[in-house]
């Protein structure tokens, strides 16, 4: 008789994406920090994950906003600074609370009052993934940043 294992196991769990140790520093505001399984680390910071905030209104909101960004991109002036959209000026976001959800994910409420994004440990790696792809892997690249 053949068993296959997804069958023991309803929810596929890449183990890559299951978090050893996590930490959330809301009153340094410096992100939330998280030790995978696979010994790697990641440092979110705040601001990136209100960007990266996985729900729904969000996500449509970022497909909006990109979709706007190429549309102004193909009608904008090719002179640099004469851009049609200047980046407005907001105050840096930060996490006012965080809650587990669960054992695969955590809850983060921000200073502008956002709290339904959800980040699955399986979100924060794919996240982890993406940035350490675009920049070089060197762990003490910081140099201005004393703990
Ligand atoms: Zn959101």
């Amino acid at each position: 008789m053949i068993l296959l294992p997804y069958f023991c196991m309803p929810i596929p769990i890449d183990s890559r994406a299951k978090p050893a140790s996590v930490k959330v520093h809301i009153t340094s505001g410096e992100g939330v920090e998280i030790v995978w399984a696979d010994g790697r680390q990641s440092r979110f910071d705040f601001e990136l994950l209100r960007k990266q905030c996985p729900c729904a209104a969000c996500n449509d909101e970022r497909t909006r906003r990109e979709a706007a960004a190429v549309r102004g991109m193909a009608a904008a002036s090719p002179i640099p600074g004469m851009g049609p959209s200047l980046p407005m000026f907001r105050p840096k976001v930060r996490a006012v609370a965080a809650k587990p959800v669960g054992n695969y994910a955590i809850q983060l409420t921000f200073s502008d009052g956002h709290s339904t994004g959800i980040y699955s440990f399986a979100y924060l790696r794919s996240l982890h993934d993406e940035l350490a792809e675009k920049q070089p892997q060197e762990s003490e690249s910081s140099p201005g940043r004393v703990q």
